[in-house]
């Protein structure tokens, strides 16, 4: 195998800063061989993994190391692609955009700053998980939970970062965040918020600070190195209720969002509640070859009796009810009335008190319990299981939802997918999310998964709707669906990152943005 270089670099000047590199961080802490960097790739690619590979990984311990790498980067002009433990499948893993950038794995400053019971938060470092928060809050006794996401061996800072997430009342991960430290390209270190306060006292307590507010700059952008974290966690609840709502037809999903809609905004349903679709909630239970093995995507005969035989319903509904005891009562009888109005609507509740917690399944993360529930989705198809995401943002209105679902799922039967997905329920709009199952070993399905996703962007780009996130594949062609006055959002990203990384070494090309020295980089591919 031919060495990796990062573009336009030298062998020899690629051997320098690898020497300089190892000199900061240590020589085992440079990832070089060829067996090393395979860990960098993505290990869900809907096409060449190659395409996005890495000519080396750094795994740094402290703050100092990484503005020490990045002037030596600087120096070579040698692009890095931050990750915090770069777990985030389906939309990339831990490979960066820019073949041939260097990886910036912040993996080993995994230290957990502080846990404030009080005032209900944390502050972490990128290498922390949310299986590790959760149980240092155990460990400690901290009357605390964490909100995890589907995958909880992810991190807090990453998942954060990309907006990711969770089930829980906390379940809007940019919104429950306060406070970072950002290592900016220039090797300057800044606080946001009142975190400028030398010695602050309130830097996750109150996110905008005096002046303007920057932290949603470094979410879903290149323009820093965020090297810690506020979040804030949602106090344990005194009791809770975890409720299912099963549906038996498809065009009850118009009734359920409209439903739904007005709990969440009036707070009855204060989580981040799931309408799962039911083949999403089969492949929990089973395996697709039980119920079907022919060609394309399973036949509406065989969804049907799938969902009979499994009893689970054409839409799931999975909500929680937080609080004492009195309040979930009167919150669950409301829940109750608001739904009886759906023919066939069958609900079931089970109540937890106290440390009492759901011993297994996705209701787990509901109860602020990382799980790996993401996972399951891998064996439905069989061979080596794999997925790419379409992640649309959907108005939280039955006409919205209903239109998006029907425009996915006739346009992955074309291509030979199910329809495995569901909708996530914010408050005035909702994640919808669409997986493409493939098996990697196949390469027609590879290819067909990535023409699906082309063709459904560019059907919610017609129909007027955007994606909140997108694989690296994808990032060039989500950020020119936002072009309103010829790409003005997109230009003024760019405007900034030319001001804040004028060599260009931070993350070219992350989100569509892309630095002047690497422009000429962008592919709609
Ligand atoms: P996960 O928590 O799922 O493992 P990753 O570490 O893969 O998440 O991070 C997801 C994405 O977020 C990365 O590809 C990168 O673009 C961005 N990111 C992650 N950590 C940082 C960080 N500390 N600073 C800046 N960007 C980051």
């Amino acid at each position: 195998m031919t060495r990796s270089l990062p573009p336009k670099v030298s062998a020899a000047g690629f051997d320098r800063a690898l020497a300089g590199w190892r000199a900061i961080v240590g020589e085992s802490h440079v990832v070089t061989s060829a067996a090393g960097l395979a860990s960098y790739l993505d290990p869900f690619a809907p096409g060449e993994r190659e395409a996005f590979s890495a000519s080396a990984a750094l795994l740094p311990a402290s703050v100092d190391e990484i503005r020490a790498v990045l002037r030596i980067a600087n120096q070579f002009r040698i692009p890095l692609w931050t990750v915090s433990t770069g777990r985030n499948f389906a939309y990339g893993g831990a490979a960066p955009r820019l073949a041939g950038s260097v990886v910036l794995d912040l993996q080993r400053m995994n230290r957990i700053i502080e846990v404030n019971e009080t005032l209900a938060y944390a502050l972490v470092e990128p290498g922390v998980s949310y299986f590790d928060l959760y149980a240092h809050l155990r460990e400690k006794g901290y009357k605390l939970w964490v909100d995890p996401p589907a995958a909880g061996w992810g991190s807090v800072v990453g998942n954060t970062l990309e907006r990711g997430f969770g089930y829980t009342a906390y379940g809007d991960h940019a919104a429950t965040q306060c406070g970072m430290e950002v290592v900016l390209a220039n090797g300057d270190v800044l606080r946001t918020g009142m975190g400028g306060i030398e010695i602050g006292t309130a830097w996750q307590l109150y996110q905008p600070g005096f002046g303007p507010s920057f932290d949603a700059m470094f979410m879903q952008s290149n323009y820093g190195i965020v090297t810690k974290l506020g979040v804030w966690l949602m106090p344990a609840p005194p009791a809770y209720l975890l409720g299912e709502i099963q549906f038996r037809h498809e065009e009850d999903l118009e009734t359920i969002v409209d439903i739904l809609r007005p709990l969440r905004l009036d707070e009855t349903i204060r989580n981040n509640a799931v309408i799962e679709g039911g083949l999403r909630r089969a492949a929990g239970l089973s395996a697709r070859q039980q119920w079907y093995e022919g060609k394309g995507a399973m036949p509406e005969s065989a969804v049907a009796a799938m969902l009979d035989k499994l009893n689970v319903g054409r839409w799931n509904l999975h909500f929680a009810l937080y609080g004492t005891p009195e309040l979930i009562d009167a919150r669950y009888a409301i829940v109750q009335r608001a739904f009886a109005r759906v023919p066939q609507a069958k609900l079931s509740a089970v109540r937890y008190k106290g440390d009492a917690q759901p011993t297994a399944g996705g209701d787990r993360n509901l109860a602020g319990i990382p799980a790996m529930s993401a996972f399951r989705m891998l064996d439905w198809r069989g061979g080596a299981g794999a997925h790419v995401d379409f992640a649309p943002v959907c108005p939280a209105t039955g006409r919205d939802a209903l239109r998006q679902y029907s425009m996915v799922k006739t346009r992955a039967a074309e291509y030979g997918f199910d329809y495995y997905g569901g909708f996530t329920a914010g408050v005035r709009h909702l994640h919808h999310i669409f997986a493409a199952i493939f098996d990697r070993d196949d390469a027609n399905q590879v290819e067909q998964a990535g023409a699906l996703l082309r063709s459904l962007m560019s059907d919610a780009r017609a129909a007027g709707y955007g994606e909140y996130r997108a694989h690296l594949a994808y990032m060039d062609f989500a950020a020119a669906q936002y072009s309103f006055n010829d790409g003005a959002l997109l230009r003024l990203s760019e405007t900034i990152k030319d001001a804040l990384d004028p060599n260009g070494i931070l993350a070219p090309g992350k989100q569509g943005i892309w630095p002047a020295a690497w422009r000429d980089r962008r592919g709609y591919t």
